[in-house]
């Protein structure tokens, strides 16, 4: 059997991956390094973009959950991304080039493994027994009249925004404080504390500052990766209650809690590095500088990378796919990653390895796995190929779930209830993969 996948990131590396260990040819055409988008840098594949955070780790969070029906799975990204880990308390974190540099490894040691590097302009299925195409939300332009000649004028487009990233050295220790939210998992974290009268002078130098113009879609943002200078225009609390929310953080120098805290994660292994939890940004590179460094523990901060807002593109997946990802029209030609309408690195990569293990098995004879509404892996096959009126990119999430048959009013212990059954029922359906 021969396929190929179009784009070496999230999803189409798994899908790879899922094709080769089952003896499939597979040839990947990736632009990189020839061409690269506005958020890729790295010359190897599966680049994480922005955030080095795959999430919590932990079951009672839908994110966890992914990871949990991942390990069942047999996801390349999941192994390699514990592999790669960086400590990040309750989360999974990777070192962003260590994860890019093993995932290119594990693909290329597979001898049926054909890496192409090309821009790609065509859907051409022509020699192939089947295509998956994972261009990602940064598809480049090349490729969109082959796109548009499928699905029309059905294209959506929202805007994502990448968070800066500021040396370890830079950093003023004196002003920050070590601490996990809530003390879950390692206290992983560098806590930036501000007090009040800090946090005003923040906000209102925030609110005001410069931003880069956009040209198209400017209020077309995606909640889960609001620019900050964005959410702090919705009121004055509005950061005290995401990113900058001082709950589960007490400072042990001085016994308090403080008005408002900026989280800082480490970025590589090293921990030479730090990111900005939910900093995503699009005020002008000056306007960063001047002030993020009015945060104290960032007064003298030296940043490695300034935040950066992209465009993001995906398909009106539910008039176009099945619930394996293929085109309803076209039954050679799959769709996977954030293009399909799921968001996020592990989300992709889920969509990924479904497309490959259903097409695998389709064109060998076999029925496709009939992933269950209880998991969230079956949750968003369902949300790709639902048709429910106008169409917005997903997470994992709990509310996406089949109900449980009993009400459970206690909402950690119905996170749980919800983590086992789809681990139970996941469990059942990977014993007939
Ligand atoms: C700026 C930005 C910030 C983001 N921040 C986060 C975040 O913090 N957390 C999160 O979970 N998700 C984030 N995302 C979403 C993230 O991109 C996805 O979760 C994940 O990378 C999507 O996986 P994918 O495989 O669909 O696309 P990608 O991982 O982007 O892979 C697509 C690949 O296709 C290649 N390609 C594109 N067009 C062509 C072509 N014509 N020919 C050949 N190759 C091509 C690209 O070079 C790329 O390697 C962000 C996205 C953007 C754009």
């Amino acid at each position: 059997m021969r396929a190929k996948v179009i784009g070496g990131g999230f999803a189409g590396c798994e899908a790879c991956y899922q094709l080769l260990k089952r003896g499939v040819d597979v040839t990947l055409t990736e632009m990189k390094p020839l061409k690269k988008s506005p958020a890729h840098h790295l010359d190897t594949l599966c680049e994480v973009v922005c955030s080095n955070s795959f999430k919590s780790d932990l079951l009672d969070t839908a994110s966890g959950l992914l990871k949990a029906e991942m390990r069942l799975l047999d996801s390349l990204v999941l192994d390699v991304a514990e592999q790669t880990k960086v400590p990040a308390g309750g989360a999974l974190a990777v070192d962003r080039y260590a994860f890019s540099a093993e995932m290119t490894r594990r693909l290329e040691a597979f001898p049926s493994f054909n890496r192409v590097e090309a821009v790609e302009t065509s859907l051409s299925d022509e020699g192939y027994d089947f295509v998956i195409v994972a261009t990602g939300p940064l598809t480049d332009e090349a490729l969109v009249p082959a796109l548009q000649k499928v699905f029309g004028s059905k294209f959506l487009y929202f805007f994502d925004a990448v968070a800066p990233i500021v040396t370890a050295e830079s950093i003023d220790l004196d002003s920050a404080f070590v601490a996990s939210r809530y003390g879950k998992g390692e206290a992983d974290y560098l806590n930036c504390p501000m007090d009040k009268q800090q946090y005003l002078a923040f906000y209102d130098n925030l609110v005001s500052a410069e931003t880069v113009q956009l040209q198209e879609f400017e209020n077309n943002v995606f909640e889960g990766c609001m620019p900050i200078e964005v959410m702090a225009k919705r009121g004055v609390d509005t950061m005290r209650f995401g990113p900058l929310r001082p709950i589960g953080l007490r400072d042990e120098r001085t016994g308090e809690k403080p008005y408002a805290v900026l989280q800082l994660r480490k970025e590589n292994i090293d921990g030479t590095r730090y990111n900005l939890v939910g900093f995503q940004t699009n005020l002008k590179y000056g306007e960063q500088k001047r002030v993020f460094s009015m945060i104290p523990a960032l007064r003298e901060a030296e940043f490695v990378r300034y935040g950066v807002m992209h465009r993001n593109t995906y398909i009106d997946a539910p008039k176009f796919l099945d619930r394996n990802f293929q085109l309803k029209t076209d039954k050679k030609l799959f769709f996977a990653g954030q293009l399909t309408g799921v968001e996020g690195y592990m989300e992709s990569a889920v969509s990924g390895l479904v497309s490959a293990l259903q097409a695998y098995r389709i064109f060998s004879g076999l029925a496709p796995v009939p992933f269950s509404s209880e998991t969230i892996t079956g949750a968003l096959c369902d949300h790709v190929s639902s048709d429910f009126g106008e169409y917005s990119p997903m997470n994992a999430s709990f509310g996406i779930l089949a109900p449980l048959s009993e009400k459970i009013r206690d909402k950690s212990q119905r996170k749980i209830a919800y983590s086992h059954r789809a681990i139970e029922n996941m469990k059942k359906t990977v014993i007939n993969i």
